[in-house]
């Protein structure tokens, strides 16, 4: 039994090197005679574990003193309303639709006030994504949403809208830790981390700290307030414990590897070797505008759904993972997240060029 490459879209593949680490620590954590998963969150083992991994991540994104970092929970879809019910004072918030999971975040806005869809994508099926130069950004918006990364649709921002002054938020869990950000640009940056960090069940809040108040809506639960888990340092009740000692790996990982910047130039490698082949392919098609390509999910298509099929059958019997496109979008993706090896993109497109030589 050896490992496969997992091109899933979430949870994702690790770093083999982590859970290598992580293995060797699971009966005893360094002397402590237990596992991180048994051990009090407010121990002195862990106090350290927790605040090494929020200083990583400072260093890793270069985050200014003026934001705090918040491990949570509920997935990044609790974002989707924890976000309205902490910023919108004045009911009103713009978002621009780019995909599912801005749609949904769209959605769950409405709950809690005027939320308006200044730009959309979807009369192309999402395969693009809107100039953003010049919106009609609402005078009274508490703030302008996007989600930076449309995982299921395979579209990036390359470069991030002119809210006119107005606070951006930005969902980052698919491409979180790929590239260098500048954290000033955004008020809030948040994402669940089984993409491309962790495992699922954390997700990280970096959140400006002017806007961390008790000014929230009307009923906002305790545990919905970022207030209690900034006040506290994510340790108002039981964080989750494991998943911040693996998340924190992963950023150690990201250190040694020269950081985020040297990320981006190893993503850029590896999503080129895809896209190269994609471009002269006669049977494999990208399904997005070239300008708004993702670096980290890559779908594509042969226009014939049986041919789709018998590609992830033939892939997977060769160890090429989870390569099936959204269940509402069909063909295929693959998901080339930080930890998804070079290797495994050559061994992907190899695959390919070979499928496509029997079946062209
Ligand atoms: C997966 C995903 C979500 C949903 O995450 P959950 O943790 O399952 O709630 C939200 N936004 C983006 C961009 C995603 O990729």
């Amino acid at each position: 039994m050896g490992r496969i490459y997992n091109f899933s879209a979430g949870p994702a593949t690790l770093p083999e090197a982590v859970l290598q680490e992580a293995a060797e620590e699971m009966l005893d954590y360094r002397g402590t005679g237990m596992s991180v998963m048994e051990m009090s969150h407010r121990s002195k083992a862990y106090e350290t574990i927790h605040n090494e991994a929020i200083a990583d991540l400072r260093e890793l994104m270069n985050i200014p003193d003026n934001y705090k970092v918040l491990f949570l929970q509920g997935g990044a879809s609790t974002q989707f309303a924890m976000i309205p019910m902490n910023l919108m004072k004045n009911r009103v918030a713009d978002y621009i639709i780019t995909g599912q999971w801005a749609k949904k975040a769209y959605k769950e806005a409405q709950l809690y006030g005027k939320a308006n869809a200044v730009a959309s994508s979807e009369d192309k099926m999402f395969t693009y994504i809107p100039d953003c130069s010049d919106l009609p950004i609402s005078p009274d918006a508490d703030y302008v949403y996007i989600c930076q990364n449309n995982t299921v649709f395979g579209t990036k921002y390359h470069t991030l809208p002119n809210t006119k002054g107005k606070l951006l938020v930005a969902d980052v869990s698919s491409c979180f830790l790929s590239e260098p950000i500048d954290v000033t640009q955004y008020g809030i940056v948040y994402g669940g981390v089984q993409k491309n960090v962790g495992p699922a069940g954390t997700v990280i809040v970096i959140i400006r700290e002017d806007l961390i108040t008790d000014d929230v809506l009307p009923g906002t639960p305790t545990m919905l307030r970022y207030k209690t888990h900034a006040d506290a340092n994510s340790l108002y009740n039981t964080p989750p414990t494991y998943g911040i000692y693996i998340c924190g790996k992963v950023f150690k990982w990201l250190k040694q590897r020269g950081g985020l910047a040297a990320m981006r130039d190893y993503n850029e490698k590896k999503a080129s070797i895809l896209y190269d082949y994609l471009d002269q392919s006669q049977m494999f098609k990208g399904t997005v505008e070239k300008k708004d390509r993702s670096l980290m999910n890559v779908p594509f298509v042969t226009g014939n759904p049986e041919l789709d099929a018998k590609f992830i059958q033939e892939a997977k019997e060769r160890g090429l993972e989870n390569l099936k496109g959204y269940r509402t979008v069909g063909g295929m993706r693959a998901s080339i997240y930080n930890a998804m090896p070079m290797d495994g993109v050559i061994a992907l497109v190899e695959f390919m060029r070979d499928f496509e030589r029997r079946n062209g």
